[in-house]
């Protein structure tokens, strides 16, 4: 008997998250198809079919939509016109709607607000008079915000005066922007959930985060790094923001915990995120298997964390030495750990902050998984945490 053709999943994106999700859909025997315009972009190299088109080429959207069965994405900021034409042809998750809210961080707050969870204070600066009325609202010192097209700390400036406001805003061409209250962190988690056609849900356990100048260095996941009534709130929380647009795919929302021992929301991605690649070897199925169910139409069952986990994030960082030097990190070395698990996502070109790959510590206790990590970070020269 025959075994009929493979079906084809679309992702709109051929970064890292997309490359992830290209082999675990593949080693669920679909074909895969990535839409994006680099030719060496790293979801591409690995998949069947690499369209290679601007996102909004109207011939590579056709494209996609004709060889695929259902479309994702796998950043955020895939122009919302590009996935309403999709949209047209093939079922695109998550949706449109939900997808614009992450984009906006006006729209994202409102959004949190109308599912009853509290962010930082903040306020919208769109004019000079809204700019002005800003600074006497009690949110200073703060981190003014672009609205739009954020990431890995890029398009923020701390301010810590009315003056350095205004400065900032220059600086930022004007554009919309929030300005956030500088909050005192205790510490930073996430939670990632998954969310089926069918209104299913399941999650992960609430992940520990350690950012370093606005971008996240390290991951810990493991029995009792958070307080219980914490992660229950941090888990309620991503529930509610998911329902409340009927989301349907993987979605990662960020928490601040504040030295108080109050939570607030920092940020949703409509996406596997760079807080859950520990996923992929410390638990059965990884974040990118349920978004590859969430995408057919699979059911979804709870995953299961089975070991203790740390991630490091490999930075560009890694590659140079104390003098700025370019280096091949020793691999052999870190590998010569137990328990570690190399992820490179295959980028040519290593350039500070810019994320290369991680490695995952997996174990059957922290206090080994700690020992391990501090050793492979000792030895790429990434600072222990
Ligand atoms: P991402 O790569 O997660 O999308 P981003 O560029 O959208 O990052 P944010 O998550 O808004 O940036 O902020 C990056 C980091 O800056 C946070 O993880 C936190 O460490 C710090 N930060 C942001 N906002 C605040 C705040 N209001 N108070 C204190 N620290 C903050
Ligand atoms: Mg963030």
């Amino acid at each position: 008997m025959n075994v009929s053709e493979p079906l084809t999943l679309g992702v709109m994106g051929g970064g890292q998250l997309g490359r992830m999700f290209v082999h675990a859909a593949q080693s669920m025997g679909y074909f895969t198809a990535v839409l994006d315009p680099d030719a060496n972009s790293p979801a591409g190299l690995v998949s069947h079919y690499h369209i290679q088109t601007a996102y909004t080429d109207p011939e590579g959207l056709k494209q996609l939509a004709a060889c695929s069965v259902a479309i994702t994405i796998e950043f955020e900021n895939v122009p919302a016109p590009a996935l309403r034409e999709l949209a047209k042809h093939r079922p695109v998750s998550p949706g449109a709607e939900a997808v614009a809210i992450a984009q906006d961080r006006m729209a994202e707050k409102a959004h949190f607000a109308k599912c009853g969870v509290a962010c930082a204070p903040y306020a919208s600066i769109e004019s000079a008079d809204q700019l002005e009325a800003a600074s006497l609202q009690n949110l200073l010192p703060g981190i003014l915000k672009t609205a739009r097209m954020g990431y890995d700390g890029k398009g923020q400036v701390r301010v810590k005066d009315a003056h350095a406001l205004r400065q900032a805003w220059q600086d930022l061409k004007q554009v919309p922007c929030v300005l956030e209250k500088m909050l005192p962190l205790a510490l930073e988690c996430s939670v990632i959930v998954a969310r089926g056609q069918d209104g299913q849900m399941v999650n992960f356990p609430v992940q520990r985060n350690l950012h370093r100048e606005g971008i996240l260095a390290v991951t810990e996941v493991y029995e009792g790094h958070l307080p219980a009534a914490l992660q229950r709130q941090a888990i309620a929380s991503a529930r509610a923001i998911a329902d409340g647009v009927n989301y349907v795919g993987v979605l990662c929302v960020e928490f601040f915990v504040l030295q108080d021992g109050s939570m607030v929301v920092n940020e949703m991605a409509p996406r596997p995120h760079n807080s859950g690649h520990y996923t992929l070897d410390a638990c059965d199925q990884s974040q990118f298997d349920l978004q590859v169910r969430t995408l057919a139409g699979l059911p979804l069952t709870q995953p299961r964390q089975h070991s203790a986990a740390i991630m490091l994030n490999l930075l560009g960082d890694v590659w140079f030495d104390d003098q700025s030097k370019m280096r091949t990190p020793d691999w052999a070395a870190v590998l010569a750990l137990p328990g570690t698990h190399l992820h490179l996502y295959g980028k040519t070109q290593a350039r500070k902050a810019r994320k290369m790959g991680h490695l995952n510590v997996t174990g059957a206790s922290i206090s080994e998984v700690r020992q391990v990590a501090l050793k492979a970070a000792a030895i790429l020269g990434i600072e222990a945490f």
